[in-house]
């Protein structure tokens, strides 16, 4: 189908300073777990987005000198000449592709504890250092500075010799030059105290760069345009004034705002375009082009956005990285088929643990090279089997759509009456309803697939399938909440787990009302938990989240979500228990107890939600694995996140007649 001439106006050039973005789709800087840890993955990631029509795009943030490295988060790098050639891969595979190639140079001052360098880290003043690290900053003196901006400087002279095209100066976040610009930068000489001084650095960096890489490299900044924490309690004054001030010095601004769990906040706490009301007064004090970023991923709202002038190029992280191929997909017309990105920021998990990118919707996300992975091409079958999967949730789809459209015959059987198994029941939970994007877009997709046949309310037993006589069968069947307790903390069933008063997160899911007051605990710490503790809150009854850990949902940390699903536990009334363990449960009242003195206690429980693990569904895997090919996939053969089911659905799928590497199925740098 031909686009929607409406469109046109986002595949227009865009001119920023010395270069022409061939188009308005900007992917901004984001980080990947890889860095210059692993170069390769990282070229294979950036040239897909280019391959996919992305005009713009770029590298995670860049460290410029060994005074400012992340580890254990893997950061890029361009401190000498051995980056430079690291990078260069990374530019070509995007210039393969006619877009332009972008790098953050950055320099994290007080963000950075240097455990790697294990070089003093610097900032305008002398204050802690890094996440909660036990080590201060070196206040940097007149020296300090200048070696700073030379530092800079030759960072961007080898961006250059990498062959970028935009040069970054990152004034953002919680990074040296943002310390420079906040009013604790409370410094009695130029580059302190009033604005004006805070700013100097930021305008001198600017100008630098540009003297030294301007004629061939647009120089662009990083910037927020609000310097308040929780969306209701955005600060732009000051932001304000510092963009008046250079607001035509850099080539481009790219606007964000201060707090990062507002700017990449999870689809359950920030809806897309949620930074409009915040930077749409950018564009009227500057005639620079303006990026922002806001989860983009329907075309009518980025249409909107140019349209009104709120920005000039539609930036995007997430959404890239749930579809790279998001601009070619709008170019042809092909909107229905954009994997949109749900919001669940498992991407930037990777970051936080020091690993490769994965991505809930795109499970070719990080694999692009070291397993030749492409998001939209699969090879063709192997063999003329027919496969039959059992189990329609995120595993089972993802292996239909992809076995389909490798041309293999697959048939589908699903026991409930709707497809999607864990992400259509979850995306009923409190703010979690994008989620049922992942199931939307393997529907569409199998729509389109002659060959893949779906059957609902259809309870495959063993004799079927051995009736059915597939050639391979799949088993995509999930799992179950366990009601004993069993998980981190509990070797053992909880005491009383058997009792009437026992439901699980299934259990509500499946509409069961519990007898209040509640307690749910949650010794998962991911997000069921906190989730569960919500509904039955809002729902009106009395709760109280009881957990081993010393917080809530303490992975999501990882997610950038851990501070938000606390204070909505707390705001909503829920009372909440941390480094505690279930005891006993007994009829009206539960026992906990500390899990630092041993201390126990009685509360009031008339329900009792058992948050801790799950229970594979394997049991026709037991009875049939000696008499047919049968292999599991998803939460049915290791439960874990939506992530890891769509992709083992989806690894199945490519793996199936092919030759896979062992011991190490994939290629290391
Ligand atoms: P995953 O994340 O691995 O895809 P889910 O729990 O989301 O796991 O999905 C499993 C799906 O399998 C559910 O929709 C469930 O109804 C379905 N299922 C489980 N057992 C059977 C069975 N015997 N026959 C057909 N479908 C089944
Ligand atoms: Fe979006 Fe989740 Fe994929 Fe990140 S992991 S891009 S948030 S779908």
């Amino acid at each position: 189908m031909p686009r929607d001439p409406r469109f046109d106006i986002l595949f227009e050039p865009v001119q920023i300073g010395p270069v022409t973005a061939p188009n308005r789709f900007y992917q901004v800087p984001h980080c990947t777990g890889m860095g210059y840890r692993r170069p390769r993955s990282l070229a294979g990631l950036r040239g897909m987005k280019a391959e996919g029509g992305w005009g713009t795009v770029n590298t995670e943030y860049c460290s410029i000198h060994p005074s400012s490295d992340d580890e254990p988060y893997p950061s890029a790098s361009l401190w000498d000449g051995a980056d430079v050639e690291a990078l260069a891969m990374t530019v070509d595979a995007i210039h393969e592709h006619g877009a332009l190639a972008g790098v953050e140079l950055w320099h994290g001052g007080a963000a950075s504890a240097n455990h790697y360098s294990r070089e003093a880290p610097i900032g305008p003043v002398s204050r802690p250092a890094g996440v909660w690290d036990p080590v201060q900053t070196r206040a940097m003196d007149k020296q300090d500075i200048r070696e700073l901006k030379r530092w800079h400087l030759e960072a961007a002279l080898r961006a250059k010799e990498a062959g970028f095209d935009i040069v970054y100066v990152y004034a953002c976040h919680w990074y040296l030059i943002r310390q420079f610009l906040l009013p604790s930068n409370r410094r009695n000489d130029e580059y302190g105290g009033s604005l004006e001084n805070r700013a100097r650095l930021l305008r001198e960096l600017i100008e630098d760069t540009k003297e030294a890489v301007g004629d061939t490299c647009a120089i662009a900044v990083r910037f927020s345009a609000s310097d308040g924490g929780p969306d209701d309690d955005q600060d732009t004054a000051e932001p304000r004034e510092i963009l008046e001030l250079l607001a035509d010095l850099p080539d481009l601004w790219d606007i964000t705002v201060h707090d990062y769990t507002y700017e990449m906040g999870t689809s359950r706490f920030v809806p897309e375009a949620g930074l409009e009301a915040t930077m749409s007064w950018v564009k009227s004090v500057t005639d620079k082009p303006v990026v922002s970023v806001g989860r983009f991923t329907s075309p009518e709202t980025m249409l909107r956005l140019v349209r009104q002038g709120v920005v000039d190029l539609i930036g995007a992280a997430r959404p890239s990285i749930a579809d790279p191929f998001l601009p070619l997909k709008i170019a042809e017309g092909r909107d229905d088929e954009i994997r949109e990105c749900i919001g669940c920021n498992i991407c930037y998990t990777g970051d936080q643990t020091g690993t490769p990118i994965r991505c809930t919707q795109n499970p070719t996300m990080g694999e692009e090279w070291r397993k030749g992975w492409h998001p939209e091409l699969m090879p063709s079958k192997g063999s003329d089997s027919s496969i039959l999967i059992v189990g329609g949730g995120p595993a089972g789809l993802e292996a239909a759509v992809a076995l389909g459209k490798r041309g293999y015959r697959v048939t589908l059987a699903e026991a409930r009456k709707e497809l999607g198994g864990r992400v259509s029941r979850e995306s009923r939970l409190p703010g979690l309803a994008q989620w049922a994007r992942v199931r939307d877009w393997r529907l569409n997709q199998i729509g389109k697939l002659k060959n893949v046949e779906f059957y609902l309310d259809s309870v495959v037993d063993e004799e079927q399938i051995l009736e059915f006589k597939a050639d391979h069968v799949v088993l995509a069947t999930g799992a179950r909440w366990r009601r004993d307790g069993l998980g981190r903390s509990h070797e053992d069933p909880v005491p009383g787990w058997d009792g009437s008063t026992v439901l699980t997160p299934d259990d509500i899911m499946d509409g069961a009302v519990p007898n209040g007051p509640v307690v749910v605990y949650d010794d998962d710490h991911y997000y069921m938990g906190g989730v569960v503790a919500e509904k039955l809150r809002r729902e009106g009854f009395k709760v109280t989240l009881v957990t081993p850990a010393n917080e809530v949902s303490t992975w999501t940390t990882h997610t950038e979500e851990q501070f938000r699903i606390q204070e909505r536990i707390l705001r909503l009334g829920i009372s909440l228990v941390t480094g505690t363990s279930l005891a006993h449960i007994a009829d009206g009242s539960v026992t906990l107890e500390s899990i630092h003195t041993g201390e126990a206690g009685e509360i009031e429980a008339g329900s009792v939600v058992m948050t801790t693990s799950r229970t594979p569904q394997d049991d026709l895997y037991y009875s049939l694995v000696d008499r047919i090919s049968i292999t599991r996939v998803g939460d049915c053969l290791a439960p874990g996140t939506i992530a890891t089911s769509v992709y083992s659905g989806h690894r199945y799928a490519r793996e199936l007649d092919s030759v896979v590497a062992a011991p190490v199925a994939f290629l290391r740098e």
